[in-house]
């Protein structure tokens, strides 16, 4: 394959590569938004630059053997120490009405 390389926003793409200096490219196995750029500039699809595991047959194929149905919580085999243990919610007040939006500025600003 030959090298691509492409400036885009101040850096360089290496299509070929999968390469941008933003280095989103290389960790996501996905085009970031310069690659994007850079696919539109050649006018070449960018889904051939997303990596295969982002297909959908290979995330089913990486899921299929983890996941476990559970039984009903009927079936569970609870020990006495646990059931008996009660669980309350969290103490506190939850402060009258909305949020403040803005951050308060400290004395120093
Ligand atoms: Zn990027």
């Amino acid at each position: 394959m030959n090298t691509m390389w492409l400036m885009v926003l101040n850096g360089l793409v290496n299509l070929s590569d999968k390469t941008y200096t933003c280095r989103k490219f290389q960790l996501n196995q996905l085009p970031c938004r310069h690659a994007l750029v850079a696919c539109n500039l050649r006018r070449i699809s960018c889904y051939n630059y997303y990596s295969p595991y982002y297909y959908k047959e290979i995330l089913a194929t990486a899921y299929a053997g983890f996941i476990y149905p559970v039984d009903p919580m009927e079936d569970w085999d609870v020990l006495d120490d646990v059931q008996s243990v009660v669980v309350l919610p969290q103490k506190g007040r939850k402060p009258n009405g909305r949020p403040p939006k803005n951050r308060r500025s400290s004395q120093c600003e």
